[in-house]
């Protein structure tokens, strides 16, 4: 067992902006912190997003704090470009990221400290930063009859890009931004492409502003303050209209149907009568907290959520979690990793104050 001040679990982009801050705070990595992530390589959940997904597609990536990601070329998958771009800031900043290490569960442990059981051996902080996104919990919702569908099934995690769906029909279901990224690229290869949402998709027009953004994370925010799952922050924020998405509308590709009441062994039925045949059924509907490894530590609400003011449980406030409901998006990962070392470091500085009064009062007459 290793007995250190913080563990980080995740080197995402709010794993890596709480390292950077806990270093910037004078701790120091394989000593004062350490920072765990299971994947192979740098890149957070970046690494693993389908080659088409180019960086010129992305929504607007917000640099780490502390070193600008400059002259990253639009055409290349965001998996190489931010792959590269994390991996020269966990160099620059001398982060020391430890990789594969799995982290299977976090259990209350001795004086005050949690143990964190990893793949190589436990450590004991006082203070957890958790920072393990959403990409390794996909969320695959149930319909009466997916059992009996012959064609393919995947979900966005698996998404290879739009090549191999040459020549078939494809029904997408969810009405994220996912959904409508594998619309559009699958609708120029494929025979037919169909789009089931549970609820009519919001188009907003005009730019991101900040205004719209703030608005977005604080009906976030208000979930999380109050216990309840959180949403992603594209939910809340509508689908923004790109020169593609209003081609994409034009053509047809975005015309939505609702939610199929039954998949059949061959594509999917409505009540109403309708229905439609299909060879692969792509579930884009997105993902959950991967947040599994807390459980021993009973932070859940009855809601389902954790509660969590700013970044800290509400429940223990040694745990910190970052990327997690509002903050998770590139910038919101970025301030929350800020705000979290903050207050792990007045814990810490608690702590220290609490273990002197208690030696100076071993030592007084
Ligand atoms: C398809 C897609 C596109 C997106 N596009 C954008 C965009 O354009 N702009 C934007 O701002 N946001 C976007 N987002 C949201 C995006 O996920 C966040 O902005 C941000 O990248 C998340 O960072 P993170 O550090 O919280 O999580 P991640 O990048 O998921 O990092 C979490 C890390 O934790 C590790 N981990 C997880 N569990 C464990 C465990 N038990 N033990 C050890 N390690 C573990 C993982 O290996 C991973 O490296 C997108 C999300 C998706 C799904």
């Amino acid at each position: 067992m290793r007995e250190l001040d913080v563990v980080v679990i995740g080197a995402g982009q709010a794993g890596l902006s709480a390292a950077f801050h806990l270093r910037r705070a004078g701790l120091e990595p394989d000593d004062g912190f350490v920072v765990l992530d299971h994947a192979p390589r740098p890149g957070g959940a970046w690494q693993f997003r389908w080659p088409s997904l180019t960086y010129g597609k992305v929504h607007g990536m917000h640099a780490l704090p502390g070193m600008e990601l400059t002259g990253a070329d639009p055409d290349r998958p965001s998996s190489e470009v931010i792959g590269a771009y994390f991996a020269a800031y966990e160099e620059r900043f001398g982060l020391r990221v430890h990789r594969p290490v799995e982290v299977s569960a976090v259990r209350e442990g001795p004086g005050g400290r949690l143990l964190v059981e990893t793949s190589e051996g436990t450590y004991a902080p006082r203070a957890l930063i958790n920072a393990t996104g959403t990409w390794d919990r996909p969320f695959w919702p149930r319909y009466p009859g997916q059992e009996t569908f012959r064609g393919r099934q995947l979900h966005t995690v698996n998404y290879p890009g739009p090549e191999e769906f040459a020549g078939q029909r494809v029904l997408v279901v969810g009405g994220g931004a996912s959904g409508t990224q594998h619309l559009m690229e699958i609708a120029g290869h494929a025979a037919a492409t169909f789009w089931v949402t549970r609820s009519e998709p919001v188009f907003r027009e005009g730019p991101f502003t900040e205004e719209w953004g703030r608005s977005a994370v604080a009906m976030v925010e208000e979930r999380v303050r109050n216990g309840l799952p959180p949403r992603s922050v594209v939910s809340v924020t509508g689908l923004p209209v790109t020169d593609a998405v209003r081609r994409a509308r034009e053509q047809g590709v975005l015309d939505r149907l609702p939610m199929f009441d039954r998949i059949t062994p061959s594509g999917a039925e409505w009540d109403d009568g309708r229905s439609v045949e299909a060879d692969v059924i792509l579930w884009a509907t997105g993902f959950r907290p991967a947040v599994d490894h807390l459980a021993p530590l009973r932070l859940r609400e009855p809601g389902g959520g954790i509660r969590a003011e700013d970044t800290r449980a509400v429940r223990d406030r040694r745990v910190h979690l970052v990327g997690y409901g509002p903050s998770a998006s590139t910038i919101g990962a970025n301030r929350a990793g800020r705000t979290a070392v903050r207050s792990v470091m007045r814990l810490l500085e608690e702590a220290g104050r609490r273990r002197n009064a208690e030696r100076a009062g071993a030592v007084a007459p």
